[in-house]
């Protein structure tokens, strides 16, 4: 993989512009209002340009475009220091990188580097579109910085160099500020309604450890991983109601792969921005509070030596004025250690969001340049004290055998995207008791990013955190379970004894490749294991190969075949295909010379999928994504669609999770939104009478996580939930920790032993609200086992058990029925523990129950996946589950005789 250090460094360092700052027009004559002005804001294109005219007659600012975003705008980098600063900052850079990686560097060595060095704050905006006062904040901090020369300012530029990025999601900033425009002085709503980022919307800050958008890349492959910061700041916005601003200290829990210099870390900066934020006179400041510091979806910087500096400020509406509705004085009104000072006002404004900002950057910053050494010596300490790790665990092994080489392929280019070292065993070995072949592959931790390689590979064991013993639980930020290896697929080892073997360290870790085999005399077989088999049948059906799939497993060639295998009429033409998606993907190709005896499948040339999707619903984003990753024939449907018979465009429909009966009959209200939005307008009661008729009539619905219950709704699907439905108030960011009504323990024991018996006593206790249901049963995001019926389509190619991804959703039991036909697809092993990976209360709930089934409805199907096998579309090990529901239902059924064909 090619670093891009130099080219980054060859751009920051054209044309050093030397003109004196008093050039600089002031943000207000610029903009033609002062930003944070009621009702006003900065376009993104705007603030560009202004950052534009400041770099080009200020000899402290550098400006650049970094690449292009998913929708095309310009992702930009702002370097900001001293002159003196800016002329050495290649050396500034290469000193970051030399005390990054400690190796061979003598400590006295690296106290001269610490001296000459300086630490780089790394800040950026409005990853949240909708939390739009940090983006108006960055004129003015970039307008400060330039042209003021106060000591304070003068200390920050001396010792310390900014990046900062204007906006982390330029795409949704402009959607958001045009909206806000394109409605004004109408009776529209203000508020923008879909997503925010063309795919994944809010979840833009969820990507930090997959890496599968567009400005993720950008934000590590040409900054983080290229300058090294010391820290990150990240700026956003929260509720309206609540403290004014937070900053660090986080609550527990945290990653304990986080090092310790990293956590204190993180409260001296969030304290000295508390102090500056008080000093100012600035009321309803909070920390230690409402957000922790576990999951790396949201924190790559914690692992490569920075602490997480997140600032929330509470929001306005957007760029109006919040008034409290009661008119007594906004959030908490008690003081307490980490909230010292409430709110006294009854409104909020923009302007106050800007100057909160303001206030903690330059909090930041100058605590940053006046501890400059010990930053930097910390930065150092952190990464010295990996590579001299030693202690269990020492190493990860990644056997290269595996059940699907695409998977292996994706899990070893996440850990090179995240600066892991992969090595390979340069001979056979033993360790932990197993015996491991030459060339598998070695991740030792002793390296300066082993925390991210740790907490990537290891099984998280989240830790029971609840209001009083045997009470509920206390609810985690975000999910509790990352393992990769059970994510993507990939069996990992953990050895906790040192490695006795060489290693050596590969520079583009890749499975190696398998050659295509030349023109079987039958058909190309590609194993069900892999997901790149979807890839291949997307990509020959669009160019009009037949494919076809085994029913069965079977035996050819000396190789066993578990059932589902694709197969594939040798040409020239798929040949030359194969090897195409073989050379990118890894897709294991074998060549079968006869047929084998088994019944299979000829799959509809293409399937059409519609794309069922709410007006800013994240996991229809991410399907989008994932559709389109695959090359799934796909479209997004309209509430137009419903309108009309819609076997004439799909043969596959698909409900994401959050999919609800009122949100698809009434979806955006007409009167709130103009006719650019009909698609999201409501299906109305035909359009759901349309839906079932479409099944009924031969389609294929396909409902996943809380769309199960749509689902079972409108087909009267033989199977109910049997886990408590937690009240929303119980869910995740459902306000301040200590709010929650105290429930006697004694009382949820005998009411969790009760309800075996009886489970009407257990809903009548919660529906009573005796019993917080989270105490019962409780899964924020956790990784838990699953046991699969690999002969059933749905789950070809799938291991017999792997743990799936469950995240607030439900288990289901089967009722009798009449007229609908269920199979169970996969269900909750009949053990005592569930979990995998993560956290979970209540294992005896989800024993033995089902989760994947399988209906045939009338003359069609549906498939109910009642976990997310979907999540954030980071569980490419259980996306064949989707996948097979999809393709399957149209797919034709074909006896021996006809599949030999292969017409
Ligand atoms: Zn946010």
């Amino acid at each position: 993989m090619v670093r891009s250090l130099g080219m980054a460094l060859f751009l920051a360092s054209l044309a050093m512009p030397s003109s004196a700052s008093e050039d600089v027009a002031s943000p207000e004559s610029f903009f033609g209002f002062e930003p944070g002005a009621d009702g006003e804001m900065a376009r993104y294109p705007a603030v560009l340009e202004y950052l534009k005219q400041i770099a080009a007659s200020s000899d402290r600012v550098l400006y650049q475009e970094i690449g292009k975003t998913t929708l095309g705008n310009d992702y930009v980098l702002l370097q900001i220091s001293s002159p003196e600063n800016l002329a050495r900052l290649d050396r500034l850079v290469e000193i970051n990188r030399r005390l990054a990686d400690p190796r061979g560097l003598p400590e006295a060595e690296a106290r001269v580097l610490v001296e000459e060095g300086r630490p780089f704050y790394f800040l950026y905006a409005t990853i949240h579109s909708t939390e739009v006062g940090n983006g108006q904040a960055i004129p003015l901090i970039v307008h400060r910085l330039a042209t003021e020369d106060s000591p304070e300012i003068r200390e920050i530029l001396d010792n310390a160099v900014l990046l900062l990025v204007p906006s982390q999601n330029p795409d949704g900033q402009v959607m958001v500020i045009d909206h806000w425009y394109q409605t004004k002085g109408t009776s529209r709503s203000r508020v923008y309604p879909d997503l925010y980022h063309k795919y994944v919307g809010h979840d833009d800050n969820r990507d930090w450890f997959m890496f599968t958008q567009k400005e993720t890349r950008l934000n590590i492959e040409k900054i983080q991983n290229v300058f090294k910061p010391t820290v990150t700041h990240d700026m956003h916005q929260m509720g309206q109601t609540g403290a004014r601003i937070f900053v660090p200290p986080f609550q527990d829990p945290y990653d304990p792969n986080v090092h310790p210099l990293l956590v204190s870390g993180q409260a001296q900066i969030g304290l000295a921005m508390a102090g500056a934020l008080a000093a100012t006179g600035k009321e309803g400041v909070t920390y230690n509070d409402l957000f922790d510091l576990y999951a790396p979806a949201r924190q790559y910087m914690v692992y490569h030596g920075q602490p997480r500096i997140l600032t929330e400020i509470a929001s306005a509406n957007l760029a109006d004025p919040y008034r409290s509705p009661t008119n007594q004085p906004l959030g908490p009104q008690e003081s307490r250690w980490n909230f010292p000072t409430p709110y006294t006002k009854t409104d909020w404004r923009l302007s106050q969001i800007v100057d909160y900002g303001m206030t903690a950057v330059f909090g930041g910053l100058s605590h940053l340049a006046k501890y400059r050494r010990e930053w930097l010596s910390n930065f150092h300490r952190v990464h010295r004290d990996w590579v001299e790790r030693d202690e269990p665990p020492y190493a990860f092994v990644i056997p290269k055998e595996q059940r699907d080489p695409h998977a292996l392929r994706q899990l070893l280019e996440i850990l090179d995207f995240g600066e892991v070292e992969i090595h390979r065993a340069q001979a056979d070995f033993s360790a932990g008791g197993t015996r491991y072949p030459a060339g598998s592959f070695v991740v030792p931790l002793n390296q300066p990013y082993g925390a991210f390689a740790k907490t990537m590979l290891e099984v998280q064991v989240y830790p029971d955190l609840r209001y009083y013993p045997g009470g509920p639980p206390i609810p985690p930020y975000d999910v509790t379970g990352h393992t990769l290896g059970y994510l993507i697929g990939v069996e990992v080892d953990r050895i906790d004894e040192p490695l006795a073997v060489t290693t050596a360290r590969m520079e583009s870790p890749a499975p190696e490749d398998r050659p295509v085999p030349r023109r079987p005399k039958w058909a190309y077989v590609i194993p069900a294991e892999t997901n790149a088999g979807f890839l291949a049948l997307n990509r020959l059906s669009k160019d009009d190969v037949p494919v076809f799939r085994a029913g069965a497993a079977f035996e050819s060639g000396g190789r066993s075949f578990p059932p589902g295998a694709f197969l594939v009429p040798p040409s020239a033409k798929s040949q030359k295909i194969l090897e195409e998606i073989a050379s990118t993907s890894s897709l294991p190709v074998f060549g079968a010379d006869s047929a084998p005896p088994v019944e299979g499948f000829r799959m509809k040339r293409p399937t059409r999928v519609g794309l069922y999707k709410a007006a800013n619903n994240m996991p229809a984003g991410w399907l989008m994504w994932l559709f389109e990753n695959y090359g799934f024939q796909h479209e997004v449907m309209s509430s137009a669609d419903f309108a009309s018979d819609l076997s004439k465009s799909y043969d596959v429909i698909v409900l994401p999770s959050g999919t609800t009966k009122s949100r698809m009959i009434q979806g955006l209200p007409p009167d709130q939104y103009d006719d650019k939005w009909r698609w999201a307008f409501g299906i109305g009661d035909a359009g759901w009478a349309e839906l079932k008729r479409f099944v009924q009539g031969g389609g294929t619905l396909v409902a996943i996580g809380s769309a199960v219950a749509t689902a079972r709704d409108l087909l009267s699907l033989p199977i109910a939930p049997v886990l408590p439905e937690a009240p929303s108030r119980f869910g995740r960011g459902a306000g301040r920790r200590d709010e929650r009504p105290p429930v006697q323990a004694a009382e949820v024991e005998r009411l969790f032993k009760e309800s075996f018996q009886s489970p009407a006593a257990l809903v009548k206790a919660i529906e009573s609200r005796v019993v917080d249901p989270t105490s019962i049963f409780y899964c924020p995001g956790s990784l838990l086992k699953q046991e699969f019926d690999v002969a059933h389509p749905v789950a070809f190619g799938m291991p017999g058990s792997w743990p799936v991804f469950f995240a607030f959703d439900q288990a289901y039991r089967i009722e009798p029925s009449f007229d609908v036909q269920a199979r169970v697809v996969s269900r909750y092993p009949d053990e005592e523990k569930q979990v995998a990976s993560g956290w979970l209360l209540g294992d005896e709930l989800l024993r033995d129950q089902a989760n994947v089934v399988w209906f045939q409805v009338g003359k069609g199907t549906a498939v109910t996946l009642g976990s997310q096998v979907d999540f954030r579309s980071q569980t490419p090990a259980t996306f064949k589950l989707l996948f097979n529901a999809m393709v399957q239902g149209p797919a034709t059924k074909l006896a021996p005789a006809e599949l030999a064909r292969l017409r």
